[in-house]
Order: C-alpha cells, then structure tokens, then sequence
C-alpha cells in the first residue's frame, strides 16, 4: 500500500487496485488525528496505521467510516480509543455482514460449486479472524463539520446511493474529496442499498464541489473525470437496462447483451450484472432497501464472466 501526500496534513492511503476488498484509506494528521475508514481485515488494517504513524505517531482521535461495507470499517477495533463517526443508517446495518460468514467463504477454495470456489479465491489475501464489528456511535444525520486546529473537515450524507448511508468527506480548503465507495476509479462499482437515480446525484455532488484530488473507494486518485466517467457508466447501464426490460429479457440474459465496450477493461466487469439487477429493482417500482439476494448475484456474475471468457475464446 502508498500513502500519499495530497496537502500539508492530508494524506491518502491506496491499496493497489486487485478487485474484492482492495479500498483505500485517508488520514488527515491535525486536530487530534482522523482517519477516514479502516480496512476489511485486521493485519491490512495494522498495514494502513503503520504507513499512518510515519507522518502521524498519536493515534487518531476520531475514525469517519464513509460507509458500512467491511472493507472500509472492519478495522475499527483496532482504534479502541477513537471515536467513531459515521452515518445514522451506516450504524443501523452496521452488522448486515458477517466476518465469520467471509472467513467460512475464504475457506471454501476447494467447493465442488465453482462460483463458491472462484470467491474464495478472490479472498485468498484476507483473513477476516479476531474482527469484532464495531459501528460508529457519533451518528451523522445529514451534515457534519469539524475543524481540526484549522483544518476544515464537511461530512456530507449523500445516500441512498452505493449504500444508505454513504458519507463524502470534503475538505474545502485543501480541495479533497474522500468519495468512500460512491465513486470506483477503473473498477467497476457494485451497489447495495440505494438508487441509481441518487448515486447519479452523488456523483454530481462530487463535480459539484470541484475538488483538486478525488479519493475514490477503491482504484487510483482522479479528478473530475473520475465521477463523470462513473456516472457515464451507470446511465449506460440503466439505459441499456430498460431496453431488456422492455423486452422481458431475466438481468443475467440482459447482462450477457449488453456490450461492456470500454469498461470491460476495468475490473471486475462481471459486476455489470449487479447493476442491472439494481436497475430493475427500480424499473419494477421497487423500493430503494429492497432485500437482494446476494448469493444468487454472485452466481450470476459467475456465469457472466464464463460467458464472455467463452465468447472471447470462439
Ligand atoms: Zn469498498
């Protein structure tokens, strides 16, 4: 992992991009210390606050979590001391995933399932043992300011879009945005619950704010390109969504037609299928906390990858 210098007293520390997991993490080193999300497991997390205690030795008095994934909060316990902030509905489906359930998935390389087996795989770097979850207890309800010794932090609540209770974390002066997982850079963004319609917006917020440096969830840091070329991406799909619809076609079937044309060159294309299962749900008239049955997507993304690995080869 880098840690990066991005402003006096604001760093970012980026995971080389590898699919599943790999998130990045910010530390801004005044006013106490805050670290913006910790990583999916424990030694990744001892990682980042090794690189943090080169440039800032204390440990952080606050921790923000952008959003409950696990891959961005998993190592709060590891900042037993810190208060933790995060969205009120970040902290209300703060225990919708499980680390045992992850650390049983990593073990099951040699599942006679080859969708199961495939996951594992993907998980091979992470060892999800000893995780205690522990959620923010400063609840964020639509806004948030701080100021550490002069340095502005503004959480802003701009969900439901990757998730309910996604958090961007701007600092105006530096012109940093910290996006959590509403923006993917060169990778390909996966939602749970939330809208397109909103994470449309929640990209547009970001261009909004008209930062200098974008630190994206996961993938290298960008500038407004970064949001604009995301947001390109999910009208494609919610475009190309609706037609299928249309026509009646099951999302994997959609998702098998639809040309992935350029991003098919960011990873982990296949999630193309969660996107049209996300458009869907609204074309259907669902509501945005509409349950998903997880397993089955990741099936489908599965076949999906099977498919275009076969077409690629006839
Ligand atoms: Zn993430």
């Amino acid at each position: 992992m880098d840690l990066v210098e991005l402003a006096p007293s604001v760093y970012a520390c980026l995971q080389e991009e590898k699919g599943l997991g790999t998130s990045n993490s910010g530390l801004i080193s005044t006013g106490g210390g805050l670290v913006v999300d910790t990583f999916w497991d424990l030694p990744h997390t001892r990682e980042l606050m090794a690189q943090y205690a080169r440039v800032w030795a204390a440990p952080a008095r606050r921790v923000v979590n952008t959003h409950r994934n696990g891959d961005h909060c998993w190592g709060n316990q590891l900042f037993p001391d810190s208060e933790i902030i995060g969205h009120r509905l970040c902290a209300e489906q703060f225990m919708r995933e499980s680390p045992q359930m992850m650390q049983a998935l990593r073990g099951a390389a040699d599942s006679a399932d080859p969708a199961t087996a495939h996951i594992a795989r993907l998980l091979a770097d992470w060892d999800f043992s000893g995780i205690e979850l522990r959620p923010p207890t400063t609840l964020v309800d639509e806004r948030l300011d701080l100021d550490l010794d002069g340095v502005r932090v503004e959480l802003l609540w701009v969900g439901p879009a990757h998730t309910a209770g996604d958090l961007l974390v701007h600092l105006p002066r530096e012109r940093v945005v910290f996006t959590g997982d509403v923006l993917f850079r060169l990778c390909t963004p996966i939602g749970w619950e939330g809208t397109q319609a909103q994470w449309c917006r929640a990209l547009d917020t970001i261009v909004a704010l008209d930062p200098a440096v974008v630190v994206p969830g996961h993938g290298p840091l960008c500038g407004l390109e970064g949001p604009r070329e995301m947001k390109a991406y999910l009208e494609y799909v919610q475009a190309e969504s609706a037609r299928a619809f249309a026509e009646g076609l099951a999302p994997l079937e959609a998702a098998k037609r639809i040309d992935p044309g350029p991003y098919a060159r960011w990873t982990e294309p296949e999630r193309m299928l969660f996107n049209v299962e996300r458009a869907y749900r609204e074309l259907r008239g669902e509501p945005w906390d509409a349950p998903i049955d997880v397993a089955a997507l990741f099936q489908g993304m599965y076949q999906l990858r099977e498919a275009w690995q076969s077409r690629r080869t006839c």
